[in-house]
């Protein structure tokens, strides 16, 4: 009993050498292909499996490189494709997220009794005041930002004024102003607390509440 054991444990042994061998001989020869190996894994897969053998490196490759050729017809389209892949893309400037905030709004008009000495029927941009607009502290939502205020509707930025620069430096408020063409209708907005949806002004570099980094109002 324990001599048929030590004999077969001395087959198994023998057994397992020449498997190892045997399995050792057609991996040395794949490595002199390393081009084949770093590929094609699917081809070196089928390398190592088949024992002793080297042949299906061969065919398998073929396979892969003639599938795209029947694919395209002739070689001009081949050209214009690598064209265009050679082509870079036109580089589009990531255009930031639209933002959403809670912001107090209040309102005025361009009468004296609202703009005070700065009643000269202009925007700090210079534009006509006499049409519906909104004014912040654009180091915060910057001008040509277009803002949706529910209850008012969606104007762009293009006025400032020392109230909402004090809100935002004092209290760390967003303070908007929307702007209408009568003095009863500011007066009838008064003062609400509004959630505002900011879209970044187009075709400039990125500032305030979308400046790189700012996280002000995303979700
Ligand atoms: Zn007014």
């Amino acid at each position: 009993m324990t001599r048929c054991g030590w004999a077969g444990a001395a087959c198994l042994w023998t057994l397992c050498l020449t498997l190892l061998w045997c399995g050792r001989g057609p991996r040395t020869p794949a490595r002199t292909e390393p081009e084949a190996a770093r590929r094609e894994p699917a081809t070196l897969m089928a390398v190592s499996m088949a024992p002793c053998a080297h042949e299906p490196a061969g065919p398998a490759r073929e396979a892969g490189a003639s599938a795209p050729e029947r694919d395209v017809p002739s070689s001009e389209p081949i050209a214009v494709s690598l064209l265009q892949e050679l082509e870079p893309a036109p580089v589009q400037a990531q255009a930031p997220e639209a933002r959403v905030l809670t912001a107090r709004a209040t309102a005025y008009c361009p009468c004296k009794r609202c703009c005070g000495r700065f009643a000269d029927g202009r925007t700090s941009l210079g534009t006509s005041a006499w049409r519906r607009g909104i004014a912040s502290d654009p180091t915060v939502i910057p001008y040509g930002a277009r803002v949706t205020v529910p209850g008012y509707g969606t104007a762009e930025v293009d006025d400032t004024g020392p109230a909402m620069r004090r809100s935002w430096h004092g209290q760390g408020r967003v303070h908007i102003d929307v702007r209408f063409l009568y003095h009863w209708q500011a007066r009838q907005w008064g003062t609400r607390t509004v959630t505002i949806r900011v879209e970044p002004p187009e075709g400039v570099p990125p500032t305030g509440i979308f400046a790189p980094g700012s996280t002000l109002g995303l979700e």
